[in-house]
């Protein structure tokens, strides 16, 4: 069923909670990379657009001790926020209590409120007590009372259950989603539930056991599931091919076999290794076709194969990609995962979905992203929503 989102509320005068992900780099105070906030002003602006009191909460790195607070404080953030909205926001430096609430109760309609940091919370006197990550029951609805109603858009933490999402969405008479919360539901969760075929999954990446459940879901769904980086490997050993000193997972060739017998001509490995006699990017390199010689191992998918893998994908209405395809990292083994991204750049009519930091990344160093139809903004949150699992925070957005 279609989920409720922001554009459904009535905002006028509401004081309006929002799960935001600012959960920037930050050092010494100064923030790295302010993407995230960025990503969420079209879901404040609606809100205080259409006359609502937003008010913002997010986690920041994580909160252990004591000692972890003071670099890990939202400051930073309401201020950047400040300027990018280009009006005061109001930054309060706690998470509970009368500072909070009679801060709350002075806003006006369109006013900005940031509060502390969620995961303060973690930490009582000293102790790491996790009210916020272990979803305290009475903090989820101590912060549900301080509003009407609950916009969450933080996908990032959609596959936890935090006090801060589900704590305070058990807790509201109605739950939205976000704009950006909205858009990975309808990409990843259309994707997952509903694509369009032919269907084409690209799994890359280091392991095999970090993707089994990525890989079991989409052959399930998908026409075809290309496989590229490190866990390639485990294949080709499971297929009893020679894989020199690659990359392998040696307790998991047997589940390897079971996915290739079930998969059929469904997955769909390379042909052909970029192979170097060391894990260098300066170390003695060459092309190979099928097994891995002895003294070279595999560090990323040959030229053959980009052809083979862009022949399938050329057809596809629906493309998920997650994983580097080999270690792009060192430019002599970027060309596989570069040249997927640049491929998906060029298919105008199929639904392009990118996931994982590698892969964003190589998007965005190609300058392709905006031309791809969604980029996650989750890394954990998205692995696990095309494992096909409920994702809580998203469980607790209401029903349309
Ligand atoms: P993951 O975190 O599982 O998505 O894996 C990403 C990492 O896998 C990157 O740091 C890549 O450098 C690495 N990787 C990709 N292909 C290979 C390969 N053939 N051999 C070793 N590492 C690889």
């Amino acid at each position: 069923m279609a989920k409720l989102t922001v554009s459904d509320l009535d905002l006028k005068g509401k004081k309006v909670l929002m799960r935001v992900d600012f959960n920037v780099p930050i050092k010494d105070g100064v923030i790295g990379n302010d993407n995230r906030i960025v990503a969420a002003l079209p879901t404040i602006k609606y809100v205080i657009e259409h006359g609502g009191k937003a008010i913002l909460l997010s986690h920041l790195g994580r909160v252990k001790k004591e000692d972890d607070k003071p670099g890990l404080s939202m400051r930073p953030v309401a201020e950047r926020l400040s300027n990018l909205l280009n009006k005061p926001v109001t930054f309060v430096p706690t998470t509970e209590g009368k500072q909070l609430e009679d801060a709350i109760n002075g806003l006006s309609d369109g006013d900005v409120l940031v509060m502390e940091n969620t995961r303060y919370e973690d930490v009582k006197d000293g102790e790491y007590v996790k009210r916020e990550s272990g979803n305290d029951p009475e903090l989820g609805k101590y912060w549900a009372s301080l509003g009407d109603v609950f916009v969450n858009d933080a996908f990032g933490t959609a596959h936890r259950s935090h006090a801060s999402n589900v704590g305070i969405a058990s807790n509201m008479a109605q739950t939205a989603a976000g704009f950006l919360m909205e858009k990975e539901i309808k990409f990843i969760g259309g994707a997952v539930d509903n694509p369009e075929h032919p269907f084409v999954a690209i799994l890359g990446g280091a392991k095999v056991s970090d993707k089994i459940g990525v890989i079991d879901n989409l052959l399930s769904k998908a026409d075809k599931v290309l496989i590229g980086g490190g866990m390639t490997y485990t294949f080709y050993a499971a297929k009893g091919m020679k894989i020199g000193n690659s990359l392998v997972e040696k307790d998991k060739i047997d589940l390897a076999k079971e996915i290739l017998d079930k998969a059929g001509d469904k997955l769909v490995l390379p042909s052909d290794s970029v192979v170097a006699t060391e894990f260098k990017n300066d170390a003695d390199h060459k092309t190979v076709d099928g097994d891995i010689p002895d003294g070279y191992m595999a560090l990323d998918i040959g030229p053959k194969s980009i052809k083979e893998f862009e022949d399938v994908l050329k057809s596809a209405k629906t493309v998920v990609w997650n994983g580097p395809m080999g270690v792009f990292e060192m430019p002599n083994y970027a060309e596989g995962t570069l040249e997927v991204g640049k491929f998906l750049g060029t298919l105008s009519d199929a639904k392009t979905i990118v996931g994982g930091g590698d892969s964003t990344a190589a998007v965005q160093q190609l300058g392709v992203a905006d031309k791809l139809s969604h980029i996650s903004t989750g890394g954990g949150a998205s692995l696990e929503y095309l494992e096909g699992k409920t994702l809580p925070g998203i469980a607790a957005i209401s029903d349309k």
